[in-house]
């Protein structure tokens, strides 16, 4: 058996907000950076990607597409009537287009410029049911966020509450950026599908192409092995994933839904009768004050899952009521079936990384996640020491010290665990806070 990293689940530059620099030769360029194998290709039902991919992939001895020395996987990601996003892995090109086919009578953008992720008038069970009856194999993307995912707010709140019948052929969920296998294991539906950890890039950045990946332990990298491992068969399996530090990702907490701020408890100074009505507001936060936060925010779950709380800060500012949303992390304290974790045997380690470009931004104190100083110095450290994954777990930190002993000593606090973050949501990353 081999081992390959794998990031399956990428965008075109047909699909929107995708970097118009975003092609195979800069895939290509990040997969060095970073460690990364195999790629899932983006986009492949739609007709100029789709043409693309077509020119410039090619077979190798065992049947995977490569391009140069990389592998790729023909993927794509669709929305279906109840705007779920799935993910959907193919054989070959001949698949595709018949799938195309059959979607084309119920998707207006299907063929479209901006068809990289088509909407297609078919139900859940349905798309699943046209996708496995042609052999490729399909399961729900970013499963958690609160827009677009199956166990969304007010959505469904088990596999089989959404694919009916066809959850017989659902054998994996992509956790999402704001998840983990910690977070995703509270669901009982759960224990018997395999977890995909993927970037869902918008773009070549290596602070997005592959911050999260999947190691599978397989012969080779075509459809056949990936397919095998996402199915735990013949010995073939997902052996770690790899993501984002859940805190970091966009949807981790609470948030309003217009302005955007994440809300967080704090403990208050003297003891509050009337819960939630302390508060205070600042730029990206609304602090809600409890002597006992806790219970307090638990109480306050309840009562957004039921749609029943307003932004403070939009009804002080617009005099309008605009609701709160559940995060991520909230979503699955409503939805979970055990307080704790119950990590069916099957399941693998899940590694909560700190991309380096992060750990890079914090110290230098840059916001931009595009900053030529903080590209240059990823750069600089990658072609020193790099890949980045060995950087971040496995390089002996003396080696890291004598290139730079600042960011040696926040890759230490991140592998022992010492790190804070400050949580995302509502579209805004989370962040590492340093004490350097
Ligand atoms: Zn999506
Ligand atoms: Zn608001």
């Amino acid at each position: 058996m081999n081992i390959f990293n794998a990031d399956l689940h990428i965008h075109s530059p047909h699909s929107i907000a995708v970097s118009k620099t975003l092609n195979l030769d800069t895939m290509l360029e990040t997969c060095k950076k970073k460690g990364l194998n195999i790629l899932g290709t983006g986009d492949v039902l739609q007709p100029d990607w789709l043409k693309y991919l077509e020119n410039k992939l090619e077979k190798d001895k065992d049947g995977a597409y490569c391009y140069k020395d990389i592998y790729f996987i023909l993927q794509t990601e669709i929305e279906d009537q109840e705007s779920v996003h799935e993910v959907v892995f193919f054989e070959d090109f001949d698949m595709v287009k018949n799938i195309q086919k059959k979607l084309v009578p119920y998707s207006t953008n299907i063929l479209g410029e901006w068809g990289g992720r088509p909407r297609v008038n078919l139900s859940p069970p349905e798309l699943v049911d046209i996708i496995s009856d042609e052999g490729a194999i399909i399961g729900p993307a970013h499963a958690f966020t609160p827009f677009k995912a199956i166990f969304r707010q007010n959505k469904f709140k088990t596999l089989k509450d959404c694919y009916q019948d066809a959850t017989k052929n659902i054998f994996f969920i992509e956790l999402g950026l704001s998840a983990n296998t910690h977070l995703a294991d509270r669901l009982k539906c759960l224990k018997d599908v395999t977890f995909l950890s993927n970037s869902d890039a918008h773009s070549q950045n290596p602070r997005s192409l592959g911050r999260e990946f999947n190691r599978f332990d397989i012969d080779n990298p075509s459809f056949e092995e990936i397919l095998l491992a996402l199915k735990r068969k013949d010995g073939r399996k997902i052996s770690l994933n790899v993501g984002l530090h859940p805190k970091l990702g966009k949807y981790y907490k609470m948030f309003c839904n217009k302005c955007r701020r994440r809300i967080i408890f704090k403990k208050a100074k003297k003891t509050i009768q009337n819960v939630f009505n302390q508060y205070s507001i600042t730029e990206n936060f609304i602090a809600i004050f409890s002597s006992n936060p806790q219970t307090a925010k638990n109480q306050y779950i309840k009562q957004v899952a039921d749609n029943k709380i307003v932004c403070p800060a939009c009804k002080e500012e617009f005099g309008k009521n605009f609701k709160v949303k559940l995060g991520v992390s909230e979503r699955i304290d409503v939805i979970s079936t055990s307080e704790n974790p119950i990590h069916p045997d099957h399941r693998p380690n899940y590694i909560n990384a700190v991309p380096l470009i992060d750990i890079i931004r914090s110290i230098k104190n840059i916001k931009s996640s595009t900053s030529k100083t903080v590209l240059n110095e990823y750069n600089k450290i990658i072609s020193e020491l790099g890949p980045e994954f060995e950087i971040l777990i496995n390089l002996p930190i003396s080696k890291i010290e004598k290139f730079d002993p600042t960011i040696a000593s926040v890759i230490r606090a991140f592998r022992n665990n010492e790190i804070e973050y400050t949580p995302g949501g509502g579209g805004t990353y989370g962040q590492i806070n340093l004490k350097i």
